[in-house]
């Protein structure tokens, strides 16, 4: 095949920043993410950002089947040349945040996703797979190195956060590998890493709603007490607060970022029994 700049130089293309277009051409690094991603000839895998394609090629070949969202439909001419004989890969040119995940999950089975995202959307994609999906076993993403930090942050560090415990809830996460900015086309102006979040050993909660409200209360206020963003967002008093604080095992004085996802887990069916969210 011919070189993938040719390629796009031949139909015209021309990069949209709008849309986070951000090529890898890289055969190497494109075969290291799908092996990240632990795709294999059962697998069917969901990507998020054609783009020119070349990461849905090495999908493709590896897989057993590959459905590609896009939203960019001016690439429609360049993914018939490159995804040419991908007789196993369908690409949606459809904005993926407007997608239904029912309608995305239809008749699939369960399913991987591997994704070099735009940087943009990274995290509203992350939570719909998180709070939406049904048979989502695992997303491998690239993303900015930074976000990947806080995506498996331990608590009690400045990178953990409410996404960290979103994540932790449904199941582990790693980052698998170190990206440079230079296999990038065009070059962005940070460096990223490929992170794989596993759907297998998370924790249950009594009400996703309640954990959801439960995370965004602990983390309202970075510097406050846990107890006044309890006072704060539930409109109690220091007395009810510490003494549900304490009903959870949480120690006097604490601040959010210092409970685990569990803990927090555990503080939301609290609240959530309490009748005070969820
Ligand atoms: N997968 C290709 C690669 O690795 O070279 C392209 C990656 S590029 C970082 C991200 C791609 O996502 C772009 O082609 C962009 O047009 C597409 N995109 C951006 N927002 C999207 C959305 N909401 N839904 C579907 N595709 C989107």
């Amino acid at each position: 095949m011919e070189e993938l700049s040719d390629i796009l130089k031949k139909h015209g293309f021309a990069f949209k920043k709008k849309f986070g277009q951000n090529f890898i051409t890289d055969f190497n690094l494109l075969g290291a993410i799908v092996r990240d991603a632990g795709v294999d000839e059962n697998s069917t895998v969901i990507e998020i950002g054609t783009g020119a394609g070349a990461l849905t090629r090495a999908l493709s070949k590896a897989a057993k089947k590959v459905v590609s969202y896009e939203i960019d439909r001016t690439l429609a001419p360049v993914l018939e040349e490159t995804l040419s004989g991908c007789a196993n890969t369908e690409v949606v040119f459809r904005d993926f945040m407007k997608e239904k995940m029912e309608d995305v999950e239809d008749g699939l089975g369960n399913y991987l996703v591997c994704a070099n995202l735009p940087y943009y959307v990274t995290t509203p994609v992350l939570l719909r797979f998180l709070e939406e999906a049904k048979n989502c076993r695992s997303v491998t993403f690239m993303v900015q190195e930074e976000v990947a930090a806080r995506f498996a942050a331990k608590e009690n560090t400045p990178e953990y956060g409410a996404i960290t415990a979103a994540i932790a809830h449904r199941g582990t996460c790693k980052v698998v590998r170190k990206v440079p900015r230079t296999m990038f086309t065009p070059r962005p102006n940070v460096d990223s890493a490929v992170v794989r979040i596993d759907f297998t050993d998370g924790f249950a909660v009594k009400s996703e709603r309640a954990f959801r409200e439960t995370v965004k209360l602990a983390f309202l206020s970075r510097r406050k007490t846990l107890e006044n963003n309890l006072m704060n967002a539930l409109h109690l008093s220091r007395e009810r607060a510490k003494e549900l604080l304490a009903s959870a095992g949480v120690k006097e004085g604490v601040r959010g970022e210092t409970l685990s996802p569990a803990e927090l887990g555990k503080l939301s069916d609290i609240l959530c029994d309490k009748g005070l969210i969820g």
